[in-house]
């Protein structure tokens, strides 16, 4: 059984505990970097997955996510993560590609990352808004593009939510799913980032935990320059160890 109304009251709270207010977009990347503890892996993680979380000992955390997928299903997959991350007793979660399949656990998750990314409230306000303007009340294409730009997810993220509200049929819904809707957002005006993934050699990184403990071995004389390094390297931080490769100095701004 899923339980909604458990899930959006769960969701509300993890954005008040980050800071977040109830209703705004978030950007869940930075967010993720400020969690104690926990480490985050960009990582190409094939066709099958879409990230994992590994509750560790003495609370030391990580997520990995699938990097090769696009943007905005990245910035969901995350969300996803927070819930086996904060609410989920398992040791080790290992997440399907697919959203809404799988196990309660999992279909819970997604549900999770929906509420987190797009608050209740917020959402139905805007797609209500947006179905007013036509006489049959419910959404257009070009009406979900927006929403789902707003709030920074994926566009099967976006229809299977708003398929939960009055103002997308599960049949006008499930023909929404089938659509590719770049060029769409492009032609609205909208970057067509969040359709994208990131270029290949900018889909492996590590933040948070990991990278914070190798600065405490080196400034503590623990360890020595060469194995900070190598730490960095097995990190994929080849942009620590030798710079990312760009002239100028870092920017004052
Ligand atoms: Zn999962």
């Amino acid at each position: 059984m899923i339980d909604y109304a458990k899930l959006m009251t769960q969701a509300a709270m993890l954005r008040k505990e980050l800071g977040e207010d109830s209703s705004s977009p978030i950007d869940i990347f930075a967010l993720a970097q400020n969690i104690e503890k926990l480490t985050i892996v960009y990582y190409p993680l094939g066709d099958n997955l879409s990230g994992m979380c590994i509750n560790g000992q003495e609370g030391n955390n990580l997520i990995a996510i699938n990097s090769a997928m696009t943007l905005g299903r990245q910035r969901f997959s995350l969300g996803h993560e927070f819930y086996h991350l904060f609410y989920d007793d398992n040791m080790i979660s290992v997440c399907a590609k697919k959203i809404n399949t799988g196990k309660d656990i999992e279909r819970s998750a997604d549900m999770f990352a929906s509420y987190f990314l797009m608050p209740d409230a917020a959402l139905v306000e805007i797609a209500k808004k947006l179905a007013s303007k036509h006489s049959d009340q419910l959404l257009t294409l070009e009406d979900v593009i927006r929403i789902e730009q707003y709030f920074g997810v994926s566009h099967q993220a976006a229809v299977y939510r708003l398929m939960h509200t009055p103002y997308l049929t599960d049949s006008i819904g499930n023909e929404y799913l089938t659509i590719a809707v770049r060029h769409r957002a492009e032609s609205l005006g909208y970057s067509s980032d969040l359709y994208k993934p990131l270029p290949k050699n900018k889909q492996y990184m590590t933040y948070g935990h990991y990278i914070n403990q190798a600065e405490q071995l080196i400034s503590k004389g623990l360890i020595s320059y060469g194995k900070y390094d190598e730490l960095l390297m097995d990190a994929f931080r080849s942009d620590m160890v030798y710079g990312d490769g760009e002239e100028e100095g870092d920017v004052i701004d």
